[in-house]
């Protein structure tokens, strides 16, 4: 009997016992194609030479040093290379061991450096309702999906959440698509004028939604539009890339695309690509000389921030994703992946949509295509989906819909980006047999 506590407590789950290149291996020999990188975790594959010695030399030689006391070689080199590649004036980087710590640091962060200029009031969170930042209880007040934060509503902060930009579900045909960026940017301006310009400290989205619907990139103008929103007020930007960040969409951050830098940027998952644990907040110069110039201190931190074995393995991450140039390779092959999908589902009566950037993707499912219904959530299509998926050896993240903040099912693919012209096909085949078993007859 299995004394692990696992999420779902009455799944019986293979065991993990190796990985190679895109594959996971279980015990009975099984391979499994990482169709969505665990959660778009894996991003070079489950046996990368480079990360593995990089992890290997690093635990020999420092292991572990606490940051009160001493700073080690690969959180510096890091910091810089980050910093070197990233956008506006981020400045610095703040490490810590996942997403949540990262969304969690930077809500702190924000109200810390309004403290520290005398603007004492400003304590209001702005998020949207289509979002997951995480599952500590900040970053779950903040996110907006009210399948995860029911049960736990009487201890969240209150933050408010306005409309997403998610033009497949909600723009009105007789709206053009920057209008409706438009329109729906400027709900966070109502709400900045609704809760006191004085009042809000930040505003906090992902460029690219990840789980909670499935790979949705924001209409033209729509994060430019929040940037101004954000300038007028002194609202802080903090864009949560938790997901979508770290070459995921073609760019080393996605908001790259969007030409809008943030005041405070969260990164995690495709740092560490899964072989450490690492999440890092980046913030702007004009927060961290707040923060110099007042206390001096961060009233916040962790045991493992900064942990040797965890940015070594994240510098060795990024410098193969930039050296080898698998960013440019996951622009490419999301692409491709693209073109398949929509070649083997642009038809489908039950496909709406196919959407993302880079290897990041999305499909959504639909009981009604002209009308855009989803199917009831009581079929469980995205649990069925997954289910005869991880069957047929792909693994793949589909999420179930018509709970509130949810609109319908969708099916999250994030592959390596070292997948192959071959391993899409087999991805998309996979693929297709699963929503095949799966959908209603
Ligand atoms: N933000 C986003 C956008 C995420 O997708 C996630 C995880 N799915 C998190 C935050 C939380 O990250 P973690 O699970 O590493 O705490």
């Amino acid at each position: 009997m299995s004394h692990v506590f696992p999420r779902h407590t009455k799944a019986q789950l293979p065991t993990a016992v190796a990985g190679d290149g895109c594959y996971l291996i279980d015990a009975d020999g099984k391979r499994y194609f990482d169709g969505s990188g665990g959660a778009a975790v894996s991003c070079l594959g489950h046996s990368d030479a480079d990360v593995i010695k990089a992890v290997q030399d690093q635990v020999g030689k420092l292991a572990f040093a606490h940051t009160s006391f001493l700073t080690s070689d690969p959180a510096e080199e890091l910091a810089d290379l980050l910093i070197a590649n990233a956008p506006g004036d981020l400045d610095r980087v703040y490490f810590v061991s996942g997403g949540s710590e990262a969304t969690e640091s930077a809500i702190k962060l924000a109200r810390q450096y309004y403290l520290e200029k005398g603007e004492t009031e400003r304590r209001h969170v702005i998020a949207r309702r289509q979002s997951y930042h995480g599952n500590t209880l900040g970053a779950l007040a903040a996110g907006g999906n009210e399948w995860r934060r029911t049960q736990f509503a009487p201890l969240l902060i209150d933050i408010s959440h306005i409309a997403p930009c998610y033009e497949y579900a909600e723009r009105p045909e007789d709206e053009t698509p920057y209008d409706y960026g438009q329109r729906v940017a400027n709900e966070l301006e109502a709400e900045i004028l609704r809760l006191g310009p004085e009042t809000v400290m930040a505003f906090m989205a992902e460029p690219v939604v990840g789980a909670t619907s499935g790979a949705v990139p924001p209409v033209e103008g729509y994060f430019k539009r929040v940037r101004e929103i954000c300038d007028q007020y002194g609202v802080l930007l903090i864009l949560d890339e938790v997901m979508c960040g770290m070459g995921r969409t073609g760019h080393l951050f996605a908001c790259d695309a969007d030409d809008v830098a943030p005041d405070i940027l969260c990164i995690a998952k495709g740092l560490g690509a899964g072989y450490q644990p690492i999440g890092a907040m980046l913030c702007s110069k004009q927060i961290y000389q707040a923060i110099e110039a007042g206390s001096g201190f961060f009233q916040h931190g962790h045991t493992y921030i900064g942990h040797p074995v965890a940015t070594a393995a994240a510098l060795a991450v990024v410098r193969g994703m930039l050296d080898r140039g698998l960013v440019k390779r996951s622009g490419e092959m999301g692409e491709k992946l693209q073109a398949a999908l929509v070649e083997r589902f642009g038809q489908h009566p039950h496909v709406g949509d196919i959407r993302g950037r880079g290897l990041f993707r999305g499909i959504e499912l639909v009981a009604d295509r002209e009308t855009k219904t989803p199917f009831a959530s009581s079929l469980g299509l995205a649990k069925k989906v997954k289910k005869a998926a991880f069957e047929a050896g792909l693994i793949c993240y589909p999420m179930s819909g018509t709970r509130d903040g949810v609109n319908g099912d969708h099916i999250l693919l994030a592959p390596p980006f070292i997948i192959t012209d071959e391993q899409i096909t087999e991805v998309v085949d996979k693929l297709e047999l699963a929503i095949g078993k799966s959908l209603p007859s």
